[in-house]
């Protein structure tokens, strides 16, 4: 079974958030947020590909609406972490270049995905915000071990990480989803008690993967067919 590396080091020291969640995204959900639009609307108003310079100048525009405000927020909110990322840090820690070459391709394909993804979740009540932040992170080394990691959840700083390198975007996609799960359960404040990564040595920690997996799975299948219908 895929077992996250759900982070104990960091769950130890969690302060459970008791801020209070609001109901994510109210209103309908309209095709304004199909994968592609965003960019579309980018390209038509300034030109070449999303950045953040030009994400930012989109929603401040006097007649930016407010689902161009949210869909330029998630671009910033998902691409302000990695452009913060020192470039010497990605020697070591793992491949994770912001716009390297194999590293963009997937998460250009993938990101529009996890956009609309999050909005389903939201929309069919799931509590998720303030929205967690995500990271690609480009391992082959990892992606040759048999039990090596497909992605993990940082409850601290509300981090998604997800690896990349040798999967299938809609495995990438399934994981994530299961990992949202885990920030709902840190929204919550209900990761708080876990003490160990060993799912057959704590209980809690069984009834938390059991739901991630269970309900991310069943998020995301919805959602799937949801697009096909
Ligand atoms: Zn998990």
């Amino acid at each position: 079974m895929e077992l996250d590396n759900f982070t104990y080091g960091l769950i130890k020291d969690l302060l459970p958030d008791n801020s209070p969640i609001h109901e994510a995204y109210k209103g309908k959900r309209t095709n304004d947020g199909a994968p592609g639009t965003f960019k579309a609307k980018i390209t038509k108003a300034y030109g070449g590909d999303v950045t953040i310079e030009k994400a930012k100048k989109f929603k401040e525009r006097e007649n930016a609406t407010p689902h161009d405000k949210r869909q330029a927020n998630w671009f910033i909110n998902f691409h302000s972490k990695n452009e913060n990322l020192d470039p010497s840090d990605l020697e070591n820690t793992g491949k994770a270049a912001p716009y390297g070459s194999e590293y963009s391709l997937v998460e250009e394909a993938v990101m529009p995905y996890i956009q609309e993804l999050t909005e389903y979740m939201g929309q069919n009540g799931l509590n998720i915000e303030p929205l967690p932040s995500v990271e690609f992170k480009y391992d082959p080394e990892n992606a040759i071990q048999p039990l090596g990691h497909t992605a993990y959840y940082n409850p601290n700083d509300k981090i998604i990480v997800l690896y990349t390198a040798d999967r299938h975007p809609k495995d990438i996609l399934r994981s994530f989803a299961h990992e949202m799960i885990h920030h709902n359960q840190n929204l919550e404040g209900r990761l708080g008690n876990i003490t160990t990564t060993n799912v057959n040595e704590d209980e809690a920690l069984q009834e938390i993967e059991k739901e991630a997996y269970t309900e991310g799975n069943m998020y995301f299948r919805s959602w799937e067919n949801s697009k096909k219908n």
